[in-house]
């Protein structure tokens, strides 16, 4: 646990979160401000500032982490209709939260390119 990471406190239950999923390795839970009519973040449970720092033996953790977002889709009704995967990674990417998520979006349709 990565002191002053709201990620890992909301891991750590130190903070509440409206969780949707949660096995041993990942967690998933609504973000606080949805972009989308779901929007959920799904983080290992492990601190990985980002997916730049995550390293190969790491590689099926971050596996874990997509299989998981596909299965809460099927769990949240929005499969079949599809979503849309976002990692931000690092400044240009826009990430502001740096512990490692996978942004889950679906309930409208996404634009092409994202801005
Ligand atoms: P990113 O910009 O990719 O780093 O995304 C961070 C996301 O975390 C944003 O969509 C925020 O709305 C979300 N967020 C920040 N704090 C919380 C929190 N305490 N609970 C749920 N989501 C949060
Ligand atoms: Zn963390």
């Amino acid at each position: 646990m990565q002191p002053n990471c709201i990620f890992c406190k909301i891991v750590a239950k130190e903070i509440p979160a409206k969780i949707v999923f949660e096995d041993e390795h990942v967690l998933a839970f609504h973000d606080l401000h949805p972009q989308s009519p779901v929007h959920v973040l799904v983080i290992p449970k492990v601190h990985i500032a980002s997916l730049a720092h995550a390293t190969d033996e790491q590689s099926a953790l971050l596996g874990h982490c997509l299989r998981a977002v596909a299965k809460i889709a099927v769990e949240l009704g929005v499969a079949d209709n599809g979503y849309r995967t976002v990692i931000n990674t690092g400044n240009d990417g826009g990430q502001t939260v740096h512990h490692l998520h996978v942004h889950l979006l679906a309930g409208r349709q996404h634009g092409w390119p994202p801005g």
